[in-house]
Parts: C-alpha cells; structure tokens; sequence
C-alpha cells in the first residue's frame, strides 16, 4: 500500500486547479493525482468547436504538461473507495491511502439511456458536443444541413453547463439564416425536459425573448427516449401533469445532450448520496463530506447544488483549499462557497449573455454591464479571455479574479 498526504481522484478542471493551489499555498505537502487520461481538453470550448469558431485541437493540451510541479501524477484510474479506511483501489490493482481525499472524477455520460443511441452517433445527422468523438461533426452536420427539422434535445437529470444544449442551437440557426431559402426550409425545435427555458429565472427572460425573437418551436417536458437513425425519428416522453405521453418527432439533425451522472465508481461507492445521480455527498458551503471529514469533492461529480461549469469550479476551489489546510491544521473550517457558477450563453455568433449567479439565482456580475443583455464584448470574453484564464491562472493555480468590476467586493 503507498500512502499519500493528500490524494487527488481525478486530474480535470478540478483537480488540477486544487492540486496547483495547494502547492502554492503550503510547498511542502506531499500530493499525488490519480488520473487515467494523457490528454486534457478545455471543454467550455467544444461549443465553439460544435459552432466551427475553435478546432478541437485548440482545446486539447498533454496532461503531463498541466501536472504541477512537485505532483506525482499516478496514470491510473480509481476502481474503489473504502472512507473508513482512508484508501481507494485502482484499476491495476493497488491500494494508495491518504491523509486526505479530494474526489474530482467529473461526470459520466449515459449515452445509453437513449435506445439507438451509442450506435447511431456521429452519423445520419445525429450528432452532440458533449464527447470529442462527436464534436467536429456537429459543425459538419450543421454545415450539410440541407431543411427539415433541426433538433436540439435537453435530458431530465443534472447537467455539465446546463447552457449548452441551446447555445449551439443558436449557432446552428444564424447558419441556417445565412441563405433565405435554407431558413425558409429549416425548422428549429429545442425539445427540453425543463419546464422552462433556463433555471435562473433573470436569465431565462432574455432567452425567452430570443427564441421567440428566432421563430424556435420550443417545447417542454420533452425526455428523449429513443433516436431511430434509419427513419430519422426522435421518440420523445412528453410529461402534461400527472400522465405522459409518447411523441414522435422526424429530424433531418439532432444535436442530443445525454442524461448524465456521477461516474459508476463512485456511484456505488459510501462517498455518495443516497438518491438519483450517486454525486460524492459535501456539505454545500465547505465543500467537505458529510459523513468523511478527511473527504472533499468539487466540480462535476460533487452534489453542490449549482449549476455543474469549469467557472463554478473557480468559485469552489479556494474555498476547498482553505477548507483542506484547516482541516489538516485542526482548525473549524471557516471558508465558505456561496455557489458562484457562470454559464456563458452563446446567443448567436458575436453575442454573448454572461449569466453568472449564486446558490440564490441572484446575478453575480463580474462585468460593468447589464448580465442580462446579450453582448458582443462578452463574446470576446467567452472566446478569448476565459480560455487564457483556464489554461494561464486557473489550472495553475493563480489567483483569477472572477469578480472585474472594481470597488465591488462579494
Ligand atoms: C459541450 C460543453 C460545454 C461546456 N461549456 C462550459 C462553459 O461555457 N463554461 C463552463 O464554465 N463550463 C462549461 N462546461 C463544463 C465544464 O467543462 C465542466 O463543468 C468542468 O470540466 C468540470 O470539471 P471537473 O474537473 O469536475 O470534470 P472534468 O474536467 O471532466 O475532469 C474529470 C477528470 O476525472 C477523470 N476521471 C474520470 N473517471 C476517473 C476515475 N475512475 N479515476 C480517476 N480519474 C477519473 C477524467 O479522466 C477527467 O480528467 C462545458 C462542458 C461541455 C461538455
């Protein structure tokens, strides 16, 4: 058994940036990331890959050169978790046990939820910017989209950026308008398991606004259930009060988001809740397992109630850290995470709406201007600052104002 002052499961946004703040914060402790992955993508970037703006290659970098210093990264990936013991297991087999355990897995994809789906992927129109593997045919099916319906789908559980199922939609329509006749033929339809547009409700204002603005056939309570790529059909449950009903809606392309959860591994594991998605369970404010005190978790995999983005990691991880160091030092764990997320609303191309809000659904603007206003100065930010401040402050663990008005103190 090797044992490890803190270990870190998982080297994505979030491990990353936790491991690089804690070496920054305290030189001396001994950190290790498990993570089974050569290659890091920056993921807010895959809808501007989906949209034709970023390659995906821009959005990959080599895991070994975002490793911090000083970090030993173990190239392997978390089999089992024993909390009362201290240890995890791996896929190759060995035992590594930690003073203190930072879970940061992320979240799993469950393509096959959808009958038809991991089959029919990446061909005969169907497509998603969710995995790599797709995300340069969604610009390639966008681009041959010839009229017909175009959809765009919005699964019932808990997502990664809850934004962008619609953001490519509206990508996908400003192509579709650059030729008359092709807008004349194209039906767009955004068929969402929601009630509504968007979850915070100053938010969802403007994107109302914008659908309707777009002529886009928007339409609730709609879960996917089965994609049938042979008759290009999408079969849909569609929820009115206490029954439901099924629906079947002909696509010429259907950008799909999968119902997502926490990873098997974990899901299956004491960390996590007792209820649908298997999150790794944190008290809300300090980030640090309910049952486990030597246990923190943050980003995609954790159950922190806000909305699952890279930017809510920003929020998350100082406050982690802080909360680690006092942990370690036996000292009450005094920071607190007061669900900060951002979730940069692609409007069209050039237009942005930078929804940032707390656990309140307040605005949390960082920006001298009205958030709920779409705006070409955002688009900037989205496509040129954010990912410098990923790739140059935040895995590195420097510090990243994510607030830049000035005088204004949150
Ligand atoms: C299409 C798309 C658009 C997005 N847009 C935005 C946006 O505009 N703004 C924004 O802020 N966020 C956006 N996001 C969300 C953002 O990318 C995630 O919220 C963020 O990456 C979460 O970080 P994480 O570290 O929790 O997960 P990840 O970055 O996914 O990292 C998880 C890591 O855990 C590793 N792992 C998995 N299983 C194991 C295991 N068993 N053992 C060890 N390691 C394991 C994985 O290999 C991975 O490296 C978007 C995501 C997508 C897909």
């Amino acid at each position: 058994m090797t044992h490890h002052q803190i270990l870190i499961v998982g080297g994505g946004a979030a491990g990353l940036t936790v491991a690089s703040q804690l070496r920054r914060a305290r030189p001396g402790l001994e950190i290790a990331i498990l993570e089974p992955s050569g290659d890091h993508y920056y993921q807010p970037g895959w809808t501007l890959v989906g949209g034709g703006v970023f390659s995906l290659e821009q959005t990959r970098r080599p895991e070994e050169q975002l490793i911090p210093e000083g970090v030993r990264w173990i190239r392997d990936a978390v089999s089992g978790f024993d909390p009362a013991a201290s240890s995890v297991t791996t896929a190759s087999g060995d035992t590594l046990s930690y003073d203190v355990l930072v879970v940061a897995t992320g979240i799993r994809l469950c393509w096959d939820r959808i009958k038809g789906l991991p089959e029919a992927l990446g061909s005969n129109g169907i497509t998603s910017n969710y995995s790599k593997d797709t995300v340069d045919y969604t610009w390639k099916t966008i681009q041959e989209f010839q009229g017909g319906n175009a959809l765009f789908t919005y699964p019932d559980t808990p997502i990664k950026c809850a934004g962008a199922p619609q953001k490519i939609m509206y990508l996908a329509d400003d192509v579709f308008r650059r030729s008359p006749e092709l807008a004349g033929r194209s039906h767009v339809i955004y068929a969402t398991a929601t009630p509504g547009i968007f979850g915070i409700p100053v938010y969802a204002a403007p994107l109302r606004e914008i659908v309707a603005r777009r002529g886009i056939d928007a339409r609730y309570q709609h879960t996917l259930t089965e994609v049938r790529p042979d008759t290009k059909e999408a079969v849909f449950t569609v929820r009115e009060g206490e029954s439901t009903r099924e629906e079947v809606i002909p696509f010429a392309m259907i950008h799909v988001t999968p119902p997502m959860a926490a990873p098997e591994v974990v899901a299956s594991s004491p960390l996590a809740v007792d209820g649908p998605g298997g999150w790794v369970e944190v008290e809300k404010y300090s980030t640090q397992h309910v049952r486990f005190p030597n246990v923190f978790s943050l980003g995609d995999v954790s159950s922190l109630p806000n909305s699952k983005t890279a930017a809510a990691v920003r929020g998350q991880a100082p406050v982690l850290v802080a909360n680690l160091l006092a942990h370690l030092d036996g000292q009450p764990l005094a920071a607190r995470y007061d669900g900060y997320a951002c979730c940069p609303l692609i409007t069209g191309y050039g237009k942005v709406i930078m929804a940032e809000f707390n656990y309140e659904g307040e605005p949390v603007p960082s920006f001298p201007h009205d958030p709920t206003r779409e705006s070409w100065l955002m688009w900037i930010v989205k496509t040129k600052l954010l990912p410098w401040i990923y790739w140059n402050r935040m895995l590195k663990g420097l510090p990243h104002e994510r607030r830049f008005m000035p005088g204004v103190v949150h």
